[in-house]
């Protein structure tokens, strides 16, 4: 016997007999343990029953259906504990940009459903980026225009369509975040 198991038998040896030692001390905790242990070993002997009995299935269709199950079981662990740490960024969703009232939602890590709304009525603003189909023009922007409120341009940015509009925000929501700037509003 090399010096490694023998060390790592009396170290399991030695961590059975505190273990033991607790058990004894905690009646209640030595319940729940046992019941525990009895259940964990009940699903030992009814996987060992499926291996060894002739199934429809081989034992070793069991035994990968096992592993595929476990790979499952810690991916749902996984997704969970996931969820529950959502960043604090997740709950920043709107706030005033080029003169307007952004809204926007969070899937994953990305922003989503990124638009405008009038910081005096909340109407949801349209937009005009027609000056970007125009061949003379060279002041290409996007405006946004609020019908309920006598059809001003509540917002305006410049350097594309709506499509680059709404690109420019995402980029100012993400840089809000890198900075710490979002957490003042
Ligand atoms: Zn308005």
């Amino acid at each position: 016997m090399s010096e490694n198991s023998f060390i790592s038998i009396r170290n399991s040896t030695i961590a059975s007999a505190i273990a033991g030692v607790i058990l004894l001390a905690v009646p209640i905790l030595r319940g729940y343990v046992v019941s525990f242990l009895s259940w964990v070993w009940s699903g030992v002997v009814w996987c060992w029953d499926a291996l060894v009995d002739s199934y429809s299935l081989p034992g070793w269709a069991w035994l990968l259906i096992f592993i595929f199950a476990l790979i499952g079981l810690i991916n749902i662990y996984l997704a969970f504990k996931g969820e529950s740490e959502e960043p604090e960024f997740k709950s920043y969703v709107e706030d005033f940009m080029y003169g307007a009232k952004w809204r926007w939602s969070w899937i994953g890590n990305q922003i989503s459903n990124v638009w405008c709304f009038c910081p005096r009525c909340d109407a949801t603003l349209v937009y005009d980026d027609s000056s970007c189909c125009s061949f003379y023009s060279d002041d290409n922007k996007t405006d946004f225009i609020c019908e309920n409120c006598s059809h001003d341009v509540v917002a305006s940015i410049s350097g594309g369509n709506k499509d680059y509009a709404t690109g420019a925000v995402e980029r100012e929501i993400s840089r809000r975040i890198r900075t710490g700037e979002y957490k003042k509003h």
